[in-house]
């Protein structure tokens, strides 16, 4: 089983949780196939699917059942689709273990919760200095010559 792995593993599925979720984002409202994104990742049909649940579970993706070639599959559908994919990467929340018992008003909530305090603190922080990049860029006057 995944969890009962080595650490080493146990992050190795963490990272390919967050990879399995930007790509299902990335596919629109049309999701994909699990049996494409397992092979995009190099995935085992059961590792995969451990995957697709936990998300599934995390209320992040939705498995629609589809007849495909003559065989029933899931497609594999982001519920909400975020504006830019880069806004999903490292989230927290994809990889955490608390997941399972985090609700709004329990002890474990993302309203007293640090790890996503502190990712959307940094996330906030690198969007101000992209935009002060950004608005220096647009303010710097090129000196003309005559
Ligand atoms: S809000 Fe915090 S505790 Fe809840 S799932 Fe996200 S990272 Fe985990």
């Amino acid at each position: 089983m995944i969890e009962q792995d080595n650490k080493g593993r146990e992050e190795s599925i963490e990272d390919l949780t967050s990879k399995v979720f930007k790509l299902i984002v990335e596919q629109g409202k049309e999701g994909i196939l699990q049996s494409r994104l397992w092979k995009e990742l190099n995935l085992t049909s059961r590792d995969g699917s451990r995957i697709a649940m936990r998300l599934e579970k995390r209320g992040l993706v939705r498995r629609q059942r589809v007849l495909e070639n003559g065989r029933w599959t899931f497609r594999l559908i982001a519920l909400r689709l975020p504006l830019d994919t880069t806004s999903i990467e490292g989230a927290p929340c994809l990889t955490c273990n608390l997941e399972s018992m985090c609700t709004e008003d329990g002890s474990v909530s993302p309203n007293t919760c640090r790890l996503i305090e502190n990712w959307v603190l940094v996330e906030m922080s690198k969007r101000i200095d992209d935009k002060r990049e950004h608005d220096t860029a647009d303010t710097i006057q090129v000196p003309r010559y005559k």
